[in-house]
Order: C-alpha cells, then structure tokens, then sequence
C-alpha cells in the first residue's frame, strides 16, 4: 500500500532538478585568505588534516548515497595518491583544482597553463579517469585573465566552476551570468557552472557553499537555494577543513580572514548532513551531461 505522504515526497523530490555536489580538496594552510603567512615552500612544516577530512566526507557521502565531484590540488594528490584512489573507488568524480593553490590572475598565462596541466596529468595518471573538469582557487579566473578559459579548452578541459557572479575583494565578477552557460573562446567552448547566487535587494547574495553556508543560518541557506531549484540546478562547494574545528588556528591573521574560515566550523557537519537530505546531487559531469541531452 502506498503512502501518500511519502508519495508526494517522491513526487516533488523527481521535479526538481538535480544538483551539483563538489568538493574542493586542500588543505586549511592552502587557503587564500591565510596566503600572506604561509608560503607554499612552507606547506610541509604543518601538520596536514587534509586525509582524515576528505575521508569523513567520503562517509557522509556514502551515508546518503551521494556521489560528488572531488576538485583535488594537485600537490595534495601528490603527497596522498591513496586519497585519491580511495575517491574513485567510492564512485566520484576526479576534478583539477590546479597544483600549487596560485590565484589565476596572480599568474602569467604561461604559469596558469603549467599549473592546470600538471594537475590534469597527475590526477588523471592517479585516478585512471578523463580530469574534465576545473576550478580555480578562490575563483580566481574570470575578467583579470582574459585567457583563463582558452588555456583550459588547450589543456583539455571542458567544464570549470570558478567565475563567481559576485563583488568580492578576492573574485567575482558582478556581471556574469549566474545560471550554466557556454564560453566560446578561439580554441573550443567551456561550459561554466558558476558558484550559486541568489538575486536579493537588486545584489547577487551568494548562498552554494563554502563561507557563506557557514556564516548564513541554515534555514536562510534552504530558502535560498529551493528558490534557485525552482528554475535551474545550483552547484554546492565545501572544502575538507570546514568540518575540523580542532584545525590548528592562524590567531595573527587578519580579522576577517578569521571571520571567513573560522565562522560556525563546529556546525558545518551537521548542516552539511541537512543540505544533503534536503536537496538532490549528483557529480558535475552528470549535470552537464544531462543539460547536453537535453539541448
Ligand atoms: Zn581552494
């Protein structure tokens, strides 16, 4: 016999589209916002979390059958080539999110375009998979580099999520659109699924993850994004270090890097296990490929 209520779960749940769940694998010293105190030479001095981290989220994953897309950097899978195979073992998908933690527009295009293919080779050699996918730290490739998204077509990239259609000190470009759209640069298109906003009091609020689901209360956070739900699919980013609130502390950093990263960690857990019985995900590669069947 069927019930009614949970029929019409099913129901609601099938009509609404199926969203991108993606993780960016890095460490909490790797950040942009502690980049001034911590040089990338140093990376070795700290006690790294980034394993037991990306594991936990492997579990909460597997609690609610949830497969994601995993943006790892490439240093870090250099030094856990495991965590990487234990990733494409659980059924994710392997995404670049570049090697070394530069910001895009901080690089030349020549060091931009070492940088994404020394990741793609590595990753793709350590999880046997095709690495299509990008993600630029902090998001950091948009209108201050021009080539951004030709590199990554040259370098065989064929979807990146990093043109945040916001005003920010560190990216963002307030203009861009805000649903999934294509890029035609000279050497190919890029699809871009760019990190999620919301259109409130004439701004873009961003509401998809990272320091906002942390800093933004959860019931503000479910609105906002079943709002998105009602016309397009959102794309969700968390990195590993926001569910370790025994991470070791940058107490001299600026207040408002202690603000972004510090903010709500002990709860992120928790809400993170909501966001995932509350919306539908998938890995971007079956986003994009649904939308391509569709057009
Ligand atoms: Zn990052």
């Amino acid at each position: 016999m069927s019930n009614p209520q949970t029929d019409h779960q099913a129901a609601v749940l099938s009509s609404t589209p199926v969203n991108a769940m993606t993780i960016d694998v890095e460490d909490y010293y790797q950040v942009a916002a502690f980049e001034k105190m911590v040089a990338p030479t140093d990376w070795g001095n700290f006690e790294s979390r980034v394993v037991a981290n990306t594991r936990r989220f492997l579990e909460l994953l597997a609690s609610r059958n949830i497969k994601a897309t995993f943006f790892v950097l490439g240093y870090e899978a250099e030094q856990h080539p495991e965590l990487v195979r234990e990733i494409v073992n659980a059924g994710h998908e392997i995404g670049s999110h570049g090697y070394a933690h530069r910001l895009a527009y901080t690089q030349s295009e020549a060091e931009f375009r070492d940088d994404v293919a020394r990741s793609r080779k590595l990753l793709q050699d350590l999880s046997g998979q095709d690495v299509l996918s990008y993600r630029a730290p902090s998001f950091s490739i948009g209108r201050r580099t021009p080539w951004g998204h030709r590199v990554l077509v040259e370098e065989g990239y064929r979807c990146d999520s990093s043109v945040f259609p916001i005003r920010h000190d560190l990216y963002g470009d307030p203009d861009a659109p805000v649903g999934i759209y294509t890029i035609e640069t000279e050497s190919g298109p890029i699809l871009e699924f760019p990190p999620t906003v919301v259109r409130l009091f004439g701004h873009n609020v961003p509401t998809g993850g990272g320091g906002y689901f942390r800093i933004f209360p959860w019931w503000f956070t479910r609105r906002m994004l079943t709002q998105v739900n009602k016309t397009r699919p959102f794309v969700f980013y968390i990195h590993p270090w926001e569910i370790d609130p025994k991470q070791p502390r940058f107490d001299k950093a600026p207040l408002k890097s202690r603000f972004r990263h510090y903010t709500n960690l002990h709860k992120t857990e928790t809400r993170f296990l909501q966001l995932l019985e509350t919306f539908r995900f998938a890995p971007l590669r079956e986003i994009l490929a649904q939308l391509l069947c569709k057009i």
